[in-house]
């Protein structure tokens, strides 16, 4: 899951990166309004927007707006002052899906953003269910046929990018932008040798990933 954080102060963007990753996540972060908007614009593989409204040169209602006006669904959370009423029924009233008012508790807040993308990933439910293959997103635990699937972090992320999308092919470089934080260096090949070793611990019985050659891979769909 790759999430983008707007927030210009450095001690909470700090202790929600460290919150995030920690949850598994990939997550980039942005310290205004307009590098938000930069980065919204060339990238729409972000899974939530969590998104602060007093950012400098650039309001959040004002990204917010640019955001949907292109068309852009992505989950948002937004956080606003605790006494800024009028800002978080803007907010809302402008397409963000949730907000937290400051200051909150970390864990709520991934309690929330795990909620978030689920939906956003048309997942209502914690739970994924793929033939024998089972994956909690909460938990981040696959189990085969029962028993937990000893996966690594990157394995994981894979798994779960792949599940989300089930019977649909997802391209190498939507692989790495899912995956990866800016500045991190995954080049195609590392991706090539995640699935290998993903296969060997997931491919049983009817689960598949199938290799579309030069474009990329496709968690097959279980018929029945
Ligand atoms: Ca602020």
């Amino acid at each position: 899951m790759r999430i983008l954080i707007a927030e210009d102060d450095q001690v909470l963007a700090d202790g929600l990166m460290r919150t995030l990753r920690g949850a598994g996540a990939a997550v980039d972060h942005v310290a205004s309004g307009t590098e938000a908007d930069a980065a919204l614009m060339t990238s729409t593989e972000f899974d939530l927007l969590i998104l602060d409204l007093g950012l400098p040169r650039m309001h959040g209602l004002e990204v917010l707006k640019r955001l949907r006006a292109r068309g852009n669904s992505v989950p948002v959370l937004i956080l606003t002052a605790a006494d800024s009423v009028e800002d978080r029924i803007k907010g809302l009233d402008l397409g963000a899906d949730d907000y937290m008012p400051k200051p909150f508790a970390l864990p709520e807040l991934e309690a929330r953003v795990r909620a978030l993308v689920r939906r956003g990933a048309g997942n209502a439910a914690s739970l994924i269910k793929h033939g024998p293959l089972t994956y909690d997103q909460q938990g981040r635990v696959a189990t085969m046929d029962g028993v937990m699937v000893d996966l690594s972090a990157r394995e994981l992320g894979l798994l779960e990018v792949l599940l989300q999308r089930t019977g649909r092919l997802v391209s190498k470089d939507q692989l790495v932008e899912r995956l990866c934080e800016w500045g991190e260096e995954v080049s195609n090949n590392a991706i090539e040798v995640y699935i290998h070793r993903l296969r060997k611990k997931i491919e049983k019985g009817p689960v598949r990933i199938a290799t579309v050659r030069g474009l990329g891979y496709c968690l097959e769909k279980i018929a029945g």
